[in-house]
């Protein structure tokens, strides 16, 4: 089947359709409905009407109603500014405010569209409105005329709304076209014979749909109930073959070569615990290395991600590891996901190893070739004892001599490819992850189900709470005197501008201006600029001058948000903090707080802020809790932003999610695990290839699109 057999598929539309990763007819069935409306049960706006006037007139209602757009304005003036959406089915008329004025929106809610509408639904002014709705566009006008010849899905009871995007939209694909073509798609499928992945006994052990049924239903349901049992079916089948990946990874983690024994305390190890840390290790830093170093004793390849709050200490671990690795006469080498960072960690380990009598390299992009050359010499040679690095670490020209143990830091920032590729610079390598993106821990173990976990619990002590404080415009003059008295004691402070989506250049235009204003506002201080657009040595500096104590007022975007460890530094600023996701508030107050000063977070926000703004701010205002932030954040933007690729190192699923489908991915994970059993694993020239021809040619590909 071609695109040009169906219908209204113009070349535009074509294009739209790839640029939305499907690139022929049958890819439309992976698309899968974002949700449905049934019509029979969708409250009019009579209705809605009625409830909120019957428990009275604070209440608000969570609802979703399908409604004509009559017009659209902008109301207000400056900063008050508006846009107001007006709404009417057969049973009456209501509102859709937005506090800003969104070109976009008027592109898309034009006079006679229909949309669907879901959000707190208040009565104002005794008219009915709701603001910042959630909304699909049901039709749009133009669509509508093109496409009357074939009325039957609009027809339906149950209407399926497709994910829509900017490219879609701009094409005219409306969730009703994509019915019409998913219609056609189905037909012509109809006619093939259908193998299922799994035994007909598996189904019905398992109640499940076969997939050819599953998809029938999540596309044509008659019922909200069959969508859920063919989404089921669906769900199931990627749990499995997720299962079946992360059985396959865990299964590859082979015994160490012989001889191998690291982990025993040699002499670097104690010569650093007793004589070199200023300080006591916390409970949980001990834990979490006697963890290591049972693993590296083991004979098995260590695949263990330490997870610790931001603060907690994690560097000196890795530390204490990778000479652990030393002492047994490996290399190690630590690899860290910015260049702010790897050059951190180089700068503040470094007197250590030197005092040690280690060798210890810095390899990154940003590094001349003579210097990089070399290098490469002492790493591949085995002169160097540790490697410390960016992402330059695993590009193909390094090369190590003997590589004992990997240690990732800030891992949510690599990818599963990258960690296996750092695994390629030595023969079976002992691997080490570390992460601060705290996430409760049944989803951990999902998550990264080929992974040993240990939790460092608490932080050092003497750590002192952060005093946070969420801030309005009117206040700037207060907070920066707030600012003054503590630079006056000593203190340091960041001041920190969001990363604003849409236009890099005008995040940086954010900071530039700040930047300007704060060097006027403070003419005696030192105050620096720190941003993504600066080249790596100007970055370096700035980092560098401020952990001296150099400069008093660090301008900076979100580049400090990981890792980043000035101790004394005890003042954070956040600009526009309604604008910043709640994990990445947490990240950057992470940077304050770590020394002997009392700190303060103040954020400062902008006069109109969403519902979902206003529980972030008093979140952060009210916990330091970084489990209690990520429960608030997984609440509030659903498991797939939260665990997306960027957060996980993991592709997000398609159809399932692994917070509300646990019950389900555990039992993928057991018919996994009898998969495996049941004779899958047995053949002994490729233990694969009995699995691969029972659970046929779809094997190959899931795997392939899970190990990527
Ligand atoms: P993170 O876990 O966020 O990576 P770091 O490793 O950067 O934290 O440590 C934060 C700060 O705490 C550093 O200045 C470090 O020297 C200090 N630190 C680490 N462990 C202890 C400890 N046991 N006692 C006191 N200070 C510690
Ligand atoms: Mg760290």
């Amino acid at each position: 089947m071609q695109w040009s057999d169906l219908p209204y598929c113009t070349p535009k539309r074509v294009d739209a359709l790839r640029s939305f990763g499907l690139h022929a007819p049958v890819d439309l069935l992976r698309m899968v409905p974002r949700r449905y409306i049934d019509k029979q049960t969708a409250p009019t706006i009579r209705d809605l009407f009625e409830s909120i006037q019957q428990s009275g007139q604070t209440q608000a209602v969570r609802s979703s109603v399908r409604a004509e757009v009559v017009s659209i304005s902008v109301g207000g003036f400056g900063k008050k500014k508006r846009t107001i959406v007006k709404v009417k089915d057969d049973t009456g008329e209501m509102d859709a405010v937005w506090f800003h004025t969104a070109k976009w929106l008027h592109a898309v809610m034009k006079p006679g569209t229909w949309v669907s509408l879901s959000g707190d639904v208040k009565l104002y002014r005794s008219r009915l409105s709701v603001s910042h709705p959630e909304f699909d566009v049901l039709s749009d006008h133009d669509a509508l005329t093109e496409q009357e010849e074939t009325p039957s899905t609009m027809d339906r009871q149950i209407v399926a709304i497709y994910p829509s995007g900017k490219e879609l939209a701009q094409a005219k694909i409306s969730h009703r076209l994509i019915s019409i073509w998913v219609d056609r798609v189905l037909n012509e499928v109809e006619k093939e014979a259908h193998d299922d992945v799994f035994p007909t006994e598996w189904l019905q052990r398992m109640d499940l749909l076969s997939h050819h049924h599953a998809i029938q239903y999540v596309h044509q349901p008659t019922s909200i109930r069959d969508a859920e049992q063919g989404l089921r079916r669906l769900k199931f089948e990627e749990f499995f073959f997720f299962e079946m990946a992360m059985a396959k990874i865990r299964g590859e983690r082979r015994r160490t070569p012989a001889g191998w024994v690291l982990g025993k305390p040699g002499p670097l190890v104690r010569q650093f615990v007793h004589e070199i840390l200023p300080f006591e290790l916390t409970e949980g830093q001990s834990e979490a290395l006697s963890d290591i170093r049972a693993d590296l004793e083991s004979g098995t390849q260590m695949n263990r991600l330490i997870q610790g709050d931001v603060g907690s200490g994690k560097t000196v671990v890795a530390m204490i590891a990778m000479l652990m690795a030393v002492d047994a006469g490996y290399q190690a080498t630590l690899l860290a996901p910015t260049e702010v960072l790897a050059d951190q960690h180089a700068r503040s380990l470094q007197p250590w190893f030197q005092a040690l009598g280690v060798n210890a390299r810095l390899l990154k992009g940003a590094q001349g070739s003579s210097l990089r050359q070399e290098v490469l010499d002492d790493v591949a040679g085995g002169g160097a004892q540790i490697v410390i690095g960016t992402h330059a670490i695993i590009q193909q020209g390094v090369r190590f001599a003997r590589l004992g143990l990997a240690v990732i830091d800030e891992q949510h920032r690599f990818g599963v490819g990258q960690r296996s590729a750092l695994l390629q610079k030595g023969d079976r390598p002992h691997l080490l992850v570390m992460s601060a993106t705290p996430i409760p821990r049944s989803l951990a173990m999902t998550l990264y189900s080929d992974l040993e976990l240990s939790v460092i619990k608490g932080l050092p002590a003497g750590r002192k709470p952060i005093k946070t404080a969420v801030r309005g415009e009117k206040q700037r003059e207060k907070i920066y005197d707030f600012i003054a008295t503590e630079l006056d004691a000593g203190g340091q402070a960041y001041v920190v501008y969001p990363l604003v989506e849409e236009s890099e250049k005008l995040d940086l235009k954010n900071a530039t201006d700040g930047f300007e204003a704060l060097k006027a506002r403070f003419p005696t201080r030192r105050v620096a600029l720190i941003h993504g657009k600066q080249d790596a040595s100007e970055k370096d500096a700035a980092m560098q001058a401020f952990a001296n104590g150099d400069v008093d007022i660090l301008v900076s975007t979100t580049v400090i948000e990981v890792g980043v460890n000035v101790p004394n530094a005890n003042v954070m600023l956040i600009e526009h903090a309604e604008r910043f996701g709640l994990s990445q508030l947490h990240q950057l107050r992470g940077r304050i707080g770590r020394g002997e000063r009392a700190s303060t977070c103040i954020l400062i926000h902008g006069h109109a802020l969403s519902d979902h703004a206003k529980v972030r701010l008093k979140t952060m205002a009210e916990t330091q809790d970084g489990f209690k932030i990520a429960d608030v954040d997984l609440e509030l933007r659903g498991p797939g932003d939260f665990l997306g690729t960027r957060q996980s190192g993991l592709p997000e699923f398609q159809f399932g999610s692994i917070v509300d489908d646990q019950d389900l991915l555990k039992d993928a994970k057991i018919a996994a695990s009898v998969a495996l059993e049941e004779g899958a694993m047995e053949s002994s020239t490729d233990e694969w290839s009995e699995f691969r021809r029972a659970f046929g040619p779809y094997f190959e590909a899931k795997m392939a699109f899970y190990q990527a």
